[in-house]
């Protein structure tokens, strides 16, 4: 899984990852942190009327991220696929607790959830991030500048601000849920071989741990 701030660089890494592990013969399953149509629909409709409470807000997020856990996720894991995330529970846990939610409580929504072999946290200043995402587009997206959080009137300083809280809260996590580190300001190259050394750990963990299959318990047996 990968988790940051938009702009740490979070999607290129894991793309590059994601081309890896096909390449080495693993079956991958990738999965992005996007809202369905739904829940667009009736966020950007309670935006406008501000009608939605934070709670209603993450239960909302929490709804449309069960559906694509039990479809997707959980199945594949069971049948043996590397997945990989683009964003997973732990970007619920900060943007929900900033917009006012109680840590425990979100937590307990989410914690169907199963804990990831590695996620990988991509440390990055804000002001960084936000030059990288104005070079690729010229303005900052609603939510993502915290605009409905009443911070600032500027979007620039209200990014700043927001952003800022949303780091803070990722870094209150690192130890706690046990976070890899990434230098996000590294080159993507650097980033990736981190990345790769890590991963192969994973993959090449010893499986000794698991039943020996029937046919060689029987043989071994009576
Ligand atoms: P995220 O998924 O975290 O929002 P992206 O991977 O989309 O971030 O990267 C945001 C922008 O920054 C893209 O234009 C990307 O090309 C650029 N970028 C990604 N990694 C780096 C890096 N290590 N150094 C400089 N620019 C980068």
């Amino acid at each position: 899984m990968v988790e940051g701030i938009d702009g740490s660089g979070k999607s290129t890494q894991v793309h590059l990852l994601d081309k890896w592990l096909r390449s080495l013969g693993l079956r991958v399953f990738f999965t992005e942190w996007n809202s369905s149509d739904v829940v667009k629909e009736i966020t950007s409709k309670g935006k406008k009327k501000a009608l939605l409470t934070p709670t209603t807000f993450s239960l909302l997020h929490a709804t449309d991220f069960a559906d694509r856990y039990e479809r997707n996720i959980s199945p594949l894991l069971e049948a043996g696929y590397c997945v990989l995330a683009d964003r997973y529970v732990y970007t619920a846990f900060v943007r929900d607790v900033v917009r006012g939610c109680s840590p425990a409580w979100v937590r307990k929504v989410y914690s169907f959830a199963a804990i990831p072999d590695i996620t990988f946290y991509f440390r990055v200043p804000p002001e960084i991030a936000m030059e990288r995402i104005l070079e690729g587009r010229p303005k900052l997206k609603y939510y993502e500048a915290g605009m409905d959080l009443n911070l600032s009137n500027d979007e620039y300083e209200s990014y700043r601000i927001f952003q800022g809280r949303i780091v803070d809260q990722y870094e209150s996590m690192v130890g706690r849920d046990r976070f890899v580190v990434i230098d996000g300001t590294l080159g993507i190259e650097e980033q990736q071989e981190r990345m790769r050394r890590q991963v192969l750990k994973v993959i090449q963990r010893p499986v000794a741990s698991l039943p020996a299959p029937v046919e060689t318990r029987r043989a071994g047996g009576t």
